[in-house]
């Protein structure tokens, strides 16, 4: 029999782990699999680590890791992905988003028709402000027309994957991660199961929308660089505008003599290719920063605890 490994991030979600591994076990009861969890404790200031202890000493199949604080959701799952052992590695967030009812036809996918990963996405946003899904579909557009790979509209992080593909991820030691892109970076045959948007059981998202701009910010960065051409695309576009209006003011001078006027003019565009030179070295920037905390090399998260 096969082992599934669980991993589990969670941060500040005292009350969702113990109803997690509740409805985990009553939903995946049938199955033909061993299991075996890792709860990530992303740094929480409340009593997540106390539940963990709590739920290991009632079951050894649990597993936990402590981090020494708040690395993110994506050194979460990538410190369980270090731990896990199992045959297959399932990733799923405690607040029971990622239905595990759906894992018994995941484990079918990849068991009997030979796929290397099963994923999930949510095909409607309900319960989600519009706003939000408004600039979550225009992200997805924009990503997925400046960047080779492909990113999925509504995909979860909830998957199911082989130690062979676990071991290519853990491959890609990147600071900042964006595992959207990584999942679909490293290949494998992917299998997309779709289901609908489902409320949380108990706490808040963690998910502000600043936190999420910026989180797309970085998902562009690590797998685009069509934004650092931009800035030559604009440059040539503006020398060739201005090389046309030198000929044209040159020629008109030259039949009716009188001098250009207007000043207003002339701040507008001043004001306007200044603009455009900071948005240009804004991109510069942003691809440096990046770069620059690459190079660093620093850990990718601290453990404080594991068990
Ligand atoms: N999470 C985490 N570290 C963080 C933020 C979130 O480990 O810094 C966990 C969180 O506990 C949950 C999962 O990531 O298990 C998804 O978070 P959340 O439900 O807030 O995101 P949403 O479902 O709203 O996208
Ligand atoms: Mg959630």
């Amino acid at each position: 029999m096969k082992t599934i490994s669980v991993i589990v991030p969670c941060y500040n979600e005292e009350e969702s782990t113990p109803l997690f591994f509740d409805a985990f076990l009553k939903e995946t009861a049938g199955m033909n699999a061993e299991f075996e969890f890792i709860f990530v404790d992303d740094g929480s200031s409340d009593k997540t680590l106390e539940q963990f202890r709590l739920l290991r000493e009632r079951d050894s199949r649990i597993h936990y890791i402590s981090f020494s604080r708040n690395f993110g959701k994506e050194s979460a799952m990538f410190a369980g992905m270090e731990a896990a052992k199992g045959d297959y590695i399932a990733i799923m967030d405690v607040d029971l988003q990622d239905p595990p009812s759906l894992l018994p036809a995941m484990l079918q996918c990849i068991e009997q028709e030979g796929f290397d990963c099963v994923a999930t996405r949510r095909v409607t946003r309900k319960g989600e402000p519009k706003i939000r899904s408004f600039f979550a579909r225009m992200f997805y557009r924009i990503i997925n027309r400046i960047s080779k790979t492909e990113i999925v509209d509504g995909a979860r992080d909830f998957r199911l994957m082989t130690r062979q593909m676990v071991d290519s991820i853990l491959r890609l030691r990147e600071v900042s991660r964006f595992s959207k892109g990584i999942f679909s970076w490293v290949g494998y045959q992917t299998k997309w199961l779709e289901y609908e948007n489902v409320e949380r059981v108990a706490g808040e998202t963690k998910w502000s929308f600043w936190s999420l701009l910026l989180y797309s910010i970085d998902g562009i960065i690590a797998f685009s660089t069509a934004p650092l051409a931009i800035a030559s695309v604009i440059g040539v576009l503006f020398c060739l505008i201005a090389f046309l209006l030198i000929i044209f003011f040159f020629v008109k001078t030259l039949i009716w003599g009188d001098p250009v006027a207007g000043f207003p003019a002339t701040i507008c565009i001043v004001l306007f290719l200044g603009g455009i030179q900071l948005f240009c070295i804004g991109i510069l920037g942003q691809y440096m920063s990046k770069t620059f905390l690459e190079t660093k090399n620093r850990p990718i998260y601290i453990t404080k605890e594991q068990r």
